[in-house]
């Protein structure tokens, strides 16, 4: 980083945390260096490295992430050369007032909003996603809490948020009551920052400890971020001893997410833990189906023509987001041109996300997943060994090599521990022969195929 961006990052330091606190806190910090994503500060005395540490550290890191530096911790240290410094050179940079203080930090401060499209009403249930909406409609139910927390996890734009949603508008629905507090795992940190900096810790314990649910979305945020995930452990074993609900979303298993401390882990583990499978083309075409009626609504006149929703069930596999903005445009743009919605408007309208959402699957990839399938080493798929047990295995992967890459076939042989092309080609067509003589083969091979572009 250089010093020109740590200026910049002050700058913005300097807005969330008020002219105070700069003056004294911010300010006197050197940056060193960033090395193993580690970002390394020089500061006057032990005393101001740990108050830093312990009150500013988790915004500094958010700064410096989100300016693009990709840091899971920050340190401090005293400079040998530093200490011996004159006190007042660490008051060289001019404070700005207060008042300057960045609106931002208050209003990630409001309750966050629920978005009103996300119910359970909209939320469609497909094999990839009918244990997690169980779940979540079990919680949403209210009554006896019998399991704590609920932890929903899955890839982006598997549907944890509007689940989550669609939880907090049920339970209020329910009972208007109910003390419902749904907010990201980063608007947690935010709040537990400013309480802080406005010693105002109480309130914020105060405020957590009388929820009757609360749900933090995204929790992976605070791996790394130590007094954040701390003061979330308290929190959270503070309202399971009163037996109050939780719930979690992460992006990953709680097992598997970096930098999460280990009690944090074990605590998120003890609950139900469930997960988001990617969507399958059964689900995408069935949530295409249900935003097709919202988007009809507001344009009655528009058509769309046989085909169109499935061609985009099968070539937009990533997330649900990217499958609804498609959908979103393709209406926008039809209804601008006044045309129907056919594959040719389509193709037109949809260029680019169609072309970001091929899928290149490697040879390596196909290697590994064979082999895995086959329960072999991945080198007994490259290597030479001529036994049947990895001699077929290793046909098939090359016939998927040529199925499903755009590599030659002198390129797979290479991938294949330099087998001459011939090879390769009779491996090729051996597959071909067996798929229609061996239903075992053929049955192997079309799982691979789906488990490959899924
Ligand atoms: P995540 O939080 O897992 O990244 P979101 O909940 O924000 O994903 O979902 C992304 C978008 O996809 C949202 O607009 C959401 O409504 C939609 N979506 C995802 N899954 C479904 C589903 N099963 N039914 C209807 N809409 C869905
Ligand atoms: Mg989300």
């Amino acid at each position: 980083m250089t010093e020109e961006k740590w200026g910049q990052l002050r700058d913005r330091l300097l807005k969330t945390v008020g002219g105070n606190n700069y003056k004294t806190w911010i300010a006197p910090l050197e940056f060193s260096k960033i090395e193993d994503g580690v970002a390394l500060f020089n500061v006057p005395t032990n005393f101001m490295g740990n108050y830093v540490s312990q009150n500013f550290a988790d915004l500094i890191l958010y700064e410096l992430n989100s300016s693009g530096e990709s840091v899971q911790r920050v340190a401090f240290k005293v400079a040998a050369n530093k200490t011996a410094r004159p006190a007042q050179s660490n008051a060289a940079v001019p404070a700005r007032p207060a008042s300057a203080r960045s609106s931002a930090i208050a209003e990630t401060l409001a309750a966050a909003p629920l978005d009103p499209r996300f119910t359970f009403d909209t939320f469609v249930v497909g094999k990839p996603n009918e244990l997690a909406h169980a779940a979540a409609r079990r919680v949403s139910e209210g009554g006896p809490v019998t399991f704590n927390p609920l932890v929903l996890y899955g890839g982006v734009g598997l549907g944890k948020t509007h689940l989550m949603h669609a939880i907090a508008w049920e339970l209020r629905a329910r009972n208007p009551e109910l003390n419902v507090l749904y907010l990201s795992a980063e608007q947690f940190m935010y709040r537990f920052v400013q309480a802080l900096r406005d010693r105002k810790m109480m309130d914020f314990k105060h405020l957590f400890r009388s929820v009757d649910v609360l749900m933090v979305d995204d929790v992976q945020f605070i791996a790394g971020k130590d007094s954040t995930q701390e003061e979330f452990f308290h929190t959270f074993n503070a309202l399971v001893d009163q037996n109050k609900q939780i719930i979690i979303s992460a992006d990953r298993a709680p097992g598997e997410i970096k930098d999460l401390e280990d009690r944090v882990k074990s605590r998120l583990q003890c609950g139900l833990v469930v997960d988001l499978h990617p969507t399958d083309y059964e689900l995408r075409l069935g949530i295409l189906q249900t935003k097709v009626q919202l988007h009809q609504a507001a344009y009655p006149d528009l058509q769309i023509a046989d085909g169109v929703l499935e061609f985009l069930a099968h070539r937009i596999s990533t997330n649900v987001r990217v499958l609804e903005g498609a959908l979103t445009r393709l209406f926008a743009f039809a209804s601008l041109v006044g045309r129907e919605i056919d594959m040719e408007l389509t193709q037109d309208c949809l260029a680019d996300v169609l072309r970001a959402s091929e899928r290149k699957i490697t040879v390596e990839e196909i290697q590994r997943k064979v082999s895995d399938y086959y329960n072999i080493r991945l080198s007994d798929i490259i290597g030479p060994k001529r036994l049947r047990s990895y001699a077929r295995p290793r046909q098939v992967a090359m016939y998927l090599c040529k199925q499903l890459t755009s590599r030659s076939l002198p390129e797979i042989g290479r991938r294949f521990g330099g087998r001459d092309h011939t090879t390769i080609m009779h491996g090729v067509r051996r597959i071909e022969e067996l798929k229609v003589t061996d239903g075992q083969i053929a049955e192997d091979v079309e799982m691979l195929r789906r488990a490959l572009e899924a």
